[in-house]
């Protein structure tokens, strides 16, 4: 058994079975031995590769998207730049080489950053040596005013809950113990959830079936919303997940780029779940923000010029390294690959009326 593994058994032994969401929380965040809390898990020996660093284009059209937007609000400055769990720091400092040229940006622009993991913020530390970057725990700390907020795969890590239907209706999803105690093991507890958790289209639903909800998530996005709707300029978020709110399930865990068992390895591996992208749409909407997507990565990026500047790129680079931009960008872009399961979805303000990347839903436009 892990420690982190002995640290749940002594509390369910004392307490009983805990939500799927406690789970999560404590196997990512837990102040010791939390997933995010130890280690890197990025990049090609870590456990999972994301998008910025597969390749640098991918920061760079974001900047240029974030500058976009900037200039649709008027260019005001002071203006925030603020990212939600920055990894590496990878995207944020791809996005600023690329509008290094943009002299009334850069000069106006101050960096945030939420970030939980004290590993990854020295990775982001390192990797922005040259900016003037703030971090912070949570989104309601960053000060208000006009911001441009990216959040790339933060979404996916933020715990679930997980409703399960039964002979007796919906119950939430435990995790708790088998009989010998040495084992976890999903149970459902007896209490019926709120109604308004579950979303309407789930009748027909059979016995064993799933729903996920992930309460942190919507808590964030009603903030993201609040805060675009009040001074904001824009958000992005891209994440891999669905259109759609639908029974299904789909937490998972990977270590070492392999899929294996959420309920042991606890704390080692990383654990993330799809992220239900109209449930985040429809919780930010009530903020009177705008919505743009979800739309398939392959088709933002495409609009942004992934292929172009890839081939830009790969013109001045030496035979390996233009392999890998071509590889990187189709591993980007391809509905075989990231191209149609991760989505992008923008959030903006009064002043953005037209942010790059969504023209291929300019008439399916939700306000
Ligand atoms: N955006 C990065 C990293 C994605 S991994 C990239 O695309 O490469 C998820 C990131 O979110 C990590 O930086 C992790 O430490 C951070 N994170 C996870 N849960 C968080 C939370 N509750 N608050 C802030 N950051 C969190």
């Amino acid at each position: 058994m892990t420690p982190l593994e002995h640290k749940l058994r002594d509390r369910i032994g004392r307490s009983g079975p805990i939500p799927v969401s406690e789970f999560m929380a404590m196997a990512l965040g837990d102040p010791v031995h939390g997933y995010y809390r130890k280690s890197d898990p990025l990049g090609a020996k870590g456990d999972f590769i994301t998008g910025p660093e597969i390749s640098q284009v991918f920061g760079e059209l974001i900047g240029l998207w974030c500058v976009h937007c900037w200039q649709q609000a008027g260019a005001p400055n002071p203006v925030k730049l603020v990212e939600l769990g920055p990894g590496r720091g990878t995207l944020m400092s791809d996005a600023l080489r690329a509008v290094t040229t943009v002299h009334a940006f850069t000069e106006a622009c101050d960096i945030h950053l939420v970030e939980t993991s004290p590993v990854l913020r020295r990775c982001q530390e390192l990797a922005l040596k040259d900016h003037r970057v703030t971090w912070h725990e949570v989104l309601e700390h960053v000060p208000a005013g006009p911001e441009l907020i990216i959040a790339n795969e933060f979404f996916d890590a933020l715990p679930i809950d997980q409703y399960q239907m039964t002979e007796a209706g919906w119950r939430l999803r435990c995790v708790g113990l088998n009989p010998a105690g040495d084992r976890f093991r999903f149970v459902t507890n007896h209490k019926a959830p709120d109604k308004t958790v579950l979303p309407p289209n789930l009748d027909g639903v059979p016995v064993g079936g799933l729903f996920e909800a992930c309460p942190a998530g919507l808590q964030i996005a009603g903030t993201l919303g609040a805060r675009m709707a009040d001074e904001g300029i824009a958000a992005l978020i891209i994440d891999y997940g669905h259109a759609r709110s639908e029974a299904g399930e789909t937490l998972q865990a990977v270590q070492n780029h392999t899929y294996c068992d959420v309920l042991t390895n606890v704390g080692e591996a990383d654990l993330t779940a799809h992220v239900d992208f109209a449930a985040l749409g429809s919780r930010a909407k009530q903020t009177g923000v705008r919505i743009y997507g979800p739309v398939p990565q392959g088709t933002f990026l495409t609009e942004l010029g992934i292929e172009a500047r890839t081939n830009q790129l790969a013109a001045r680079a030496n035979k390996r390294t233009a392999t890998l931009l071509k590889t990187g960008a189709h591993r980007l872009i391809g509905a075989d690959s990231m191209g149609m399961l991760f989505k992008v979805m923008a959030l903006t303000g009064d002043g953005v009326s037209n942010p790059a990347g969504f023209e291929s839903l300019l008439h399916q436009r939700t306000e």
